[in-house]
């Protein structure tokens, strides 16, 4: 099957890391072309995925834009759609992984008589998008899309209370490779030294700085927490939020916490970091449309506890596979880090659990050939 993929990010954000695998398995065949050149295409290109960067120019249809400012950047839109429609005509599909990605690809599959497939990697809410932006991405998926893949429930349900149309949308999980999250004790025990929280109880959060991310509410419970206990965040201002960045570690200096904080940036080595975690935290005050950091968390066997919202609360039950909190609720989020922290043991059972049942869950291999299957059905081509 050949597949032109289109992702507006140069950045490798979740939905990103998704594609990745979803495309290895067609990658003889086919083409990712990105809106934007950076580290994602790098990250392609290792994985031996053919990539092209369709355009210099960045689409300017933000979060927040009103309708005004989305008809602003049509001029920037229309050398882009030709050229995707032209690149289409040599594929059985297009599949979109992104908003942007899905307007750029629903004129193409429009010019080029080509399929159009949607991968909602988002919760279509207020608290997420525009008015404009929703209305733009269910009348374009509703009209042009054989078929919407959501990431979750979650992203599914906000999709239809959108207006989406639920006869074409589908859930597929994110798929991930267990082996790569089984880290020898030895590796996690150097990390640990290497960040020099060898005696400490290491809290990781993995996810770019972004305030409805929660980074505050961690740093807020750490400093209700035992003295022991220190935080790494891992994870870098994607699209932009160094405010907020500067806000963290103005926090960190109020707090008193200097050294209890380590700020790591973007890091590519995931699997070892969280191996060096006594626990890992998810703190998203916004509903997260399916959160890979906890499915990681999991499959490294560490104690997850995440924020009770959205896509969250598919795969977490709580005091059986990992812990919920209120999003938001600092002082919940450190009463469960505490207790963690006390009761080692029942919760290294929880964190067990967690590993064994997400291996098997979110194993790509099974994922993959949800995708395969959903593909065969809506295309007219076979592989
Ligand atoms: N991630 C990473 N390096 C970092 C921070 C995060 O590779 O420094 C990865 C993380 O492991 C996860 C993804 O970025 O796979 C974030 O996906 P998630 O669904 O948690 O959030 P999103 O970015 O989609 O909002």
């Amino acid at each position: 099957m050949k597949i032109l993929f289109l992702d507006q990010s140069g950045k490798p954000g979740g939905a990103e890391l998704c594609l990745i695998d979803i495309a290895k398995p067609y990658r003889e065949t086919s083409l990712v072309g990105l809106f934007a050149d950076g580290e994602f295409k790098n990250i392609l290109q290792e994985n031996q995925i053919p990539v092209q960067i369709l355009t210099q120019k960045s689409l300017q249809v933000r979060k927040e834009s009103s309708l005004f400012q989305a008809l602003g950047s049509v001029g920037q839109l229309i050398p882009l759609v030709q050229k995707v429609a032209q690149l289409a005509k040599n594929y059985d599909c297009i599949y979109a992984n992104t908003q942007k990605a899905l307007v750029v690809g629903a004129l193409g599959s429009f010019l080029s008589d080509r399929p159009l497939i949607y991968h909602l990697h988002d919760i279509l809410s207020p608290e997420h998008f525009s008015n404009t932006n929703r209305r733009v991405a269910v009348t374009l998926a509703n009209r042009f899309a054989s078929l919407v893949i959501a990431n979750s429930q979650a992203s599914k349900t906000a999709f239809i209370q959108a207006g989406g149309r639920s006869e074409i949308t589908e859930i597929v999980y994110n798929g991930f490779h267990p082996q790569t999250y089984e880290i020898p004790m030895s590796t996690a025990q150097e990390m640990r030294e290497k960040l020099g929280l060898s005696g400490k109880y290491i809290v990781g959060h993995f996810s770019r700085l972004a305030p409805w991310k929660g980074q505050h509410i961690l740093l807020e419970a750490l400093s209700k927490c035992p003295e022991d206990v220190a935080v790494i965040l891992v994870g870098d201002a994607l699209f932009g939020e160094q405010d907020y960045v500067q806000k963290l570690h103005q926090q960190v200096a109020d707090l008193g916490l200097t050294n209890r904080v380590k700020f790591l940036g973007f890091r590519s080595d995931i699997p070892q970091l969280m191996a060096a975690c006594d626990v890992v935290t998810h703190t998203s005050t916004a509903p997260e449309p399916f959160g890979r950091v906890i499915v990681e968390a999991m499959l490294c066997g560490k104690p997850i506890i995440a924020a009770k919202a959205g896509g969250a609360m598919e795969l977490v039950e709580n005091e059986v596979n990992g812990f919920l909190v209120e999003p938001g609720k600092s002082e919940d989020l450190a009463l469960v880090i505490s207790d963690c922290f006390h009761h080692r043991e029942k919760t290294g059972k929880i964190a067990e659990n967690a590993r064994l049942s997400a291996s098997q869950r979110f194993d790509v291999v099974n994922i993959n050939q949800q995708i395969a299957q959903l593909l065969l059905r809506v295309l007219p081509i076979k592989p």
